[in-house]
């Protein structure tokens, strides 16, 4: 049976049990090879079709045969010289926008889902109003599960309509949006309804195949690890999933930690990037800090990773420092300059959000952390397709009648 750790205190407990450790910190998985100290088993995949399910031996539940849950992960990594001046260093861009909803979140929750199933759940819920809402409530739909949505009162039409599209429950919540992240939880078990979170352990473990794909695609192209990874970073859960899968690459032996930096296998650096206005987990890599506090947060642009209370904010500033990465912060004015540079460099339609990776490489360049000849992958966290927000306004255009088009021309 699954057993569930924390990372800070070391306490095991057999699943299904509470996200949250009695310490206060987010549970994960253990992953069954490692828990058995059977770290040999892990191997790189040598097919990556499967997307998500391709590391199945590191995932908590059995591979789904059909549906929506198959159709996570899989997605491109691009190398972009064209990035390469800008960022200063070598570009590659993992386009997690290729996912069904627009996002890496499916990975999460197409793990997150059959966890539910296999644990005989049949009514999931969240608490989000973006890309989590929607992959949450199209995973459910497809599952044919009930989903209840929670959503901030003030959350604009738009992306009701996108979450919408699926037709979940969606309630409009008049009040602390933090707190109901915890609520939500509590309530939700009460009431049979389970709540796949931002971070739920379901939901890290499928994340975490974000990096393992993307290192997989890195090393098959040339035959190196990356050197640092770099990731738009909000609630924490995304990140935990990537420190946790370098830590299990790491026991497996296929990530050394006492390589030289730039050999081929010594562990890649990875680098969480928030925004200036919301930068909790940021704030407190700058104070030297262990601990994330909340914060007040400002406006942003880069509206999917504005979380002030991030609920594993202090486990991903933990996983970044062991690979001997950090945390920054970057303004919306270099948000929307990556934004665009990726469209009219790269073209690729990022959301401001995932933007945030690439003006984080140039931050860290700049700074020194990364040098001109490493290599880099910034993580594309979701596309820019669903919504307009950060969009350029100064679209060039001309009204030219049909026949003088060839002067015009
Ligand atoms: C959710 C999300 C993030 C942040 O992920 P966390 O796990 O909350 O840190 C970043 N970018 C996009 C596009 C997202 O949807
Ligand atoms: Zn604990």
């Amino acid at each position: 049976m699954a057993r569930l750790a924390c990372y800070a205190c070391g306490e095991t407990v057999e699943a299904p049990a509470s996200p949250r450790c009695s310490c206060g910190e987010p549970r994960w998985y253990e992953t069954e090879s490692t828990a058995v100290g059977d770290v040999a088993d892990i191997e790189w995949p040598s097919d990556l079709d499967a997307g998500t399910w391709a590391f199945a031996d590191l995932l908590p539940v059995d591979p789904p045969t059909d549906g929506l849950a198959t159709a996570s992960g899989g997605t491109p990594l691009v190398r972009t010289p064209a990035l390469d001046d800008y960022a200063g260093a070598a570009v590659s861009i993992a386009d997690e926008g290729r996912n069904p909803t627009g996002s890496f979140k499916d990975r999460g929750t197409a793990v997150g889902i059959e966890i539910a199933l296999a644990e005989g759940n049949d009514a999931v819920g969240t608490v989000s109003h973006g890309n989590m809402a929607m992959s949450v409530a199209a995973h459910a739909a497809a599952a044919d599960l009930e989903c209840t949505v929670c959503v901030p009162n003030d959350i604009s039409d738009e992306r009701i309509r996108n979450i919408g599209r699926y037709d979940p429950r969606i309630l409009r919540i008049d009040g602390e949006y933090g707190r109901l992240y915890y609520d939500a939880i509590e309530a939700g078990a009460e009431r049979g309804i389970r709540f796949i979170n931002s971070d739920s352990p379901g939901r890290v473990a499928g994340q975490k195949t974000t990096v393992l794909e993307a290192l997989a695609q890195h090393r098959r192209r040339t035959g190196a690890l990356p050197d640092a990874i770099v990731l738009p970073t909000s609630s924490g859960g995304h990140a935990s999933g990537a420190y946790k899968g370098l830590a299990e690459l790491r026991a497996a032996g296929l990530i050394d930690a006492d390589s030289e930096p730039g050999a081929a296998n010594a562990m890649p650096r990875l680098y969480l990037v928030q925004a200036a206005a919301c930068a909790p987990i940021a704030e407190a890599a700058t104070r030297g800090a262990e601990t994330v506090d909340p914060v007040d947060p400002g406006e942003t642009i880069a509206y999917s990773i504005a979380n002030p209370e991030p609920p594993s904010g202090t486990r991903a500033l933990y996983g970044a420092r062991e690979t001997g990465g950090t945390a920054i912060a970057v303004a919306d004015d270099a948000i929307r300059e990556a934004k665009r540079r990726l469209a009219t460099a790269a073209g690729l339609t990022v959301e401001a959000a995932s933007a945030t990776s690439l003006a984080g490489a140039r931050r860290l360049a700049r700074d020194g952390e990364i040098g001109p000849d490493e290599d880099v992958i910034c993580i594309a966290t979701g596309s820019g397709f669903k919504e307009s927000v950060g969009d350029p306004t100064d679209v060039r255009t001309e009204t030219v009648s049909l026949e003088a088009l060839p002067d015009a021309l």
